[in-house]
């Protein structure tokens, strides 16, 4: 290992190689567990990072991770959901060394519950919810133990069967572990193991009416799965000394280790999946593949590079610190990426007419643009104009300060990768509005200075009229208003940004319009682009989503005020 990996190496990583220097393991397993009960999220993504990280780096002795889908609570799970995740994993970048479903194994748990019966640490509760609250205590009051704590091991075998029978009504009895009602952690003071639940299972059916809590499954997931380091989220840290309970009294094969790390939090950005569901169910966006959305598959169709998430899971890092991390971060990951790797062509959103007077109609007129020009090896593009062109309208300004270096009256410009042209004279409709420039080109200034007496310092973008195509651009912003939209105190509904989507009709070159749906480019000083991969359609209809903007400008219109 080089020392910059050494010291790139996370207090998990660190964990683990001690545990591999030591003997104490040979091998490596790691899991990510999502319940399927919702799209996979750039917090998510952090964590598949990792679990597969690990995984791939430990290849060497034979490192795995396993996709498993925690799929113990029927009530909220679809397959929809299911096979939604596989596909983000794998665009990601990652694949799993074995696929499971905790549901596979509910006769282990129902098992290894029995167990903890004969064992004396479970017992059959008949109190209600409402009084199982009542009875638990607080901080400084110790729980009262239910009438039913010390019901002989016989009674239990008994009733616990017959609730696997389906001979109680749902919620009327329920299994518990008997640990220690004063412990300052609720979390140990007799938690419920199972439930009486009649609900349909998207993988076993109504073969259960039983159901385990979640406490209580994941350790023995791991176990069964010989998953070494069981890696979760902070939030988890005070259920671990339950997790180490689960997995000391029951009957496994082997005995992982539960470590947190903090979970991703973003400006800008609800992560939760219940906030992203109401998002979804209310119409606020188009679906769970909506381009302002967090969601993987979002961020998919918006344009965002696997590698470039990657990259931006690795420089975020993991720690046990809690916090936000600004999304510019994440913003600058998909600019370098697309800087780098993305093809250059020209689209103009605001077209303002140009005719240049001493064209012919049937004129063309040839340029030659780089393909990406730090990209040699990708070449040129031949292009070629007629007499008219479109331009942008803000790169023309009738009264221009000094400074503006692009058109006015009588000022010169540089047709990116073209001739120079001249401003004679321009139209204004009735509203003020600019309609349209006559120019004059002075041929045969491509590639060369301008002449003597030519004041010529920008080039701008351009696009053919006679081959232009209209294309369909979708425009995101941020979806909320605030920072942070999870501390607003109307609820985080209240603050959608109801400008974070702008549809407009651009003029892009033929090229452009015929790119492949799902291929990303950069509009020459205008943005990163992907032709949207649902909606696009290669040379007839173009439908380009707006990745992000080339510099971030959100950042300083918002320190403006
Ligand atoms: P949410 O709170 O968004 O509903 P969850 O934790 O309920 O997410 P799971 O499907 O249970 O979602 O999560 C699968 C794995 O992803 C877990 O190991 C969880 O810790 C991890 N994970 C979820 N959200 C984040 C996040 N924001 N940052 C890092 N890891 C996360
Ligand atoms: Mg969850």
């Amino acid at each position: 290992m080089s020392d910059a990996e050494e010291k790139n190496r996370d207090f998990i990583r660190e964990i683990i190689a001690n545990d591999l220097a030591s003997g104490k393991h040979q091998s490596v397993i790691t899991r990510f567990p999502p319940e399927p009960n919702g799209y996979l999220h750039i917090g998510h993504a952090k964590s598949i990072c990792l679990n597969f990280g690990i995984a791939q780096e430990l290849r060497s002795v034979g490192a795995k991770c396993h996709l498993r889908f925690d799929d113990t609570n029927p009530s909220k799970e679809e397959v929809e959901y299911v096979e939604s995740i596989r596909e983000d994993v794998r665009w990601l970048g990652f694949e799993w060394d074995a696929l499971h479903f905790a549901s596979d194994y509910f006769e282990f748990y129902y098992q290894c519950a029995i167990a903890l019966i004969e064992k004396g640490l479970a017992y059959v509760d008949e109190q209600t919810q409402e009084q199982m609250r009542e009875t638990r205590g607080n901080i400084n009051v110790p729980g009262t133990p239910s009438p039913w704590r010390d019901r002989p091991m016989a009674e239990n075998l008994d009733l616990f069967a017959r609730m696997r029978a389906g001979e109680f009504p749902d919620g009327s009895l329920v299994l518990r572990a008997k640990i220690d009602l004063a412990s300052p952690n609720m979390n140990l003071r007799d938690p419920v193991l199972y439930r009486i639940m009649r609900a349909h299972h998207h993988n076993t059916g109504d073969a259960w009416c039983l159901y385990p809590m979640y406490d209580y499954a994941h350790p023995l997931e791991d176990a069964i799965e010989h998953i070494t380091h069981s890696l979760c989220t902070l939030e988890f840290e005070n259920h671990r000394p339950l997790y180490d309970w689960v997995i000391e009294h029951c009957p496994v094969p082997a005995k992982p280790r539960q470590i947190e790390f903090a979970r991703l939090n973003l400006t800008y950005t609800v992560m939760s999946k219940r906030k992203l569901l109401l998002l979804v169910k209310e119409g606020h966006v188009s679906g769970w593949d909506d381009p302002r959305l967090p969601t993987i598959s979002g961020m998919r169709r918006r344009g965002y590079p696997a590698e470039a998430i990657r990259n931006f899971c690795q420089h975020i890092g993991i720690t046990k610190f809690n916090g936000t991390t600004s999304v510019d971060l994440l913003e600058f990951e998909i600019r370098a990426f697309l800087n780098r790797e993305a093809p250059r062509r020209m689209a103009v959103l605001e077209p303002l007419k140009v005719i240049l007077e001493n064209v012919a109609a049937d004129e063309r007129i040839s340029a030659s643009v780089m393909e990406h020009p730090e990209r040699p090896e990708w070449g040129a593009r031949a292009l070629s104009h007629g007499r008219e062109l479109w331009i942008e309208q803000s790169d023309f300004l009738e009264d221009p300060p000094k400074k503006f270096y692009r058109l006015g009256p009588g000022r010169h410009v540089r047709l990116r990768g073209g001739d120079i042209m001249k401003c004679l004279s321009f139209e204004k409709d009735e509203a003020g509005q600019i309609t349209e420039l006559r120019c004059e080109l002075l041929k045969g200034t491509a590639g060369a200075n301008a002449p003597e007496g030519v004041e010529c310092r920008a080039a701008i973008h351009w696009v053919d009229a006679a081959t232009a195509c209209d294309a369909e651009m979708r425009l995101y912003d941020r979806l909320f208003r605030v920072e942070a939209p999870d501390a607003e105190e109307e609820g985080f509904l209240s603050c959608l940004n109801p400008d974070s989507l702008s549809v407009i009709t651009a003029k892009v070159e033929a090229s452009a319009a015929a790119l492949a749906p799902g291929t990303f480019c950069q509009f020459e000083r205008t943005g990163y682009f992907i032709a949207d991969s649902k909606d696009h359609q290669a040379g007839t209809k173009p439908v380009f989503n707006r990745t992000v903007g080339l510099k971030d400008s959100w950042s300083k219109q918002a320190s403006k005020g």
